[in-house]
């Protein structure tokens, strides 16, 4: 499976967009600032009863064309960590910086992709559905529109299903779509909360390398989340492995693709599987 890109980049790191937001006219901002910031972050739930501590003091950065993985189990936080970066919940301590600029509130800059195959608009078609934030963003003219919502459903290859409503779609096709949607709006960041995660393990290791050939092929920057050990490794280039309920950071990991992969994998497993232990031991 040979790919043109490396699976361990580690800093220095090059700014892959950089030439094309120059091109866009976009402000490039120095490449070397991350474009992401996390730093000490505490999110919380208030219910009526509780309060719920979803991560603690988390911290780290994304770099531009990066594909950060946070990794942990089930309940340690990850979507609340996206739901803070994605701008829906403010932390109640700490910082999250987008370009240096704190993030207050949601924006067209960061798009999210879900898990759940009825994140689609069921009474639009495919093209209706990728046109839709670009359009109601007032981003793009509906022409611009267009053009962006046929390039990016070729990408990933469903030009034979522009005109075709959601519920004609795989599972696999819904979330094609979704990250069409996403990608189309080029945003500085796509957050992905555990995007393959319903799909079977053949569908599911099918996507993981599309998204992977699309990334070689646009460099666009992702913030990653699974509970999968070998997704987390098959995806990203950065992997943030969290701690149990609350999260909070147990390592940072350069991935690494083929040889040295199965024993990356033992050594998050063993992390994961340490604080496991270690929790049963404690337990009344
Ligand atoms: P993950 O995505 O890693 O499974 P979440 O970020 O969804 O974890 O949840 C982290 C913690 O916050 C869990 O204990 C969860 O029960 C709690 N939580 C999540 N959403 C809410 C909510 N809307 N209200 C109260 N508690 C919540
Ligand atoms: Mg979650």
């Amino acid at each position: 499976m040979a790919r043109g890109f490396d699976t361990q980049a580690s800093p220095p790191r090059p700014d892959p967009l950089r030439s094309e937001r120059e091109v866009r006219g976009v402000a490039a901002s120095d490449p070397s600032t991350p474009l992401l910031e996390v730093e000490g972050v505490t999110l919380q739930y208030k219910t009526k009863q509780h309060l719920v501590t979803a991560t603690y003091r988390v911290g780290f950065e994304v770099h531009r064309g990066d594909r950060f993985i946070l990794l942990g189990p089930s309940g340690c936080g990850k979507s609340s960590l996206l739901k803070g970066v994605g701008g829906f919940m403010m932390p109640v301590e700490g910082s999250i910086r987008l370009n240096g600029r704190a993030i207050e509130r949601p924006g067209p800059d960061r798009m999210m992709v879900f898990q759940e195959f009825d994140q689609l608009l069921p009474w639009k078609t495919v093209k209706q559905n990728v046109m839709f934030p670009m359009l109601a963003s007032r981003r793009c003219s509906a022409r611009e529109a267009t053009e962006r919502a046929l390039a990016y459903i070729a990408k990933v290859g469903l030009d034979k299903f522009c005109d075709v409503y959601p519920h004609m779609l795989s599972g696999g096709m819904k979330q094609r779509v979704a990250i069409a949607r996403a990608m189309a709006m080029e945003p500085e960041i796509l957050l992905m909360d555990e995007p393959f995660a319903a799909l079977d393990a053949l569908t599911r290791r099918k996507m993981q390398d599309e998204l992977l050939q699309l990334w070689d092929d646009i460099r666009f920057t992702m913030l990653f989340v699974t509970h999968s050990i070998e997704e987390a490794i098959i995806v990203g280039n950065r992997i943030l492995v969290l701690s149990p309920h609350p999260g909070q950071v147990k390592a940072e990991l350069n991935s690494v693709r083929g040889e040295g992969a199965e024993a990356l994998q033992r050594r998050i497993r063993g992390m994961l599987f340490a604080e496991a232990v270690e929790r049963a031991g404690a337990a009344p």
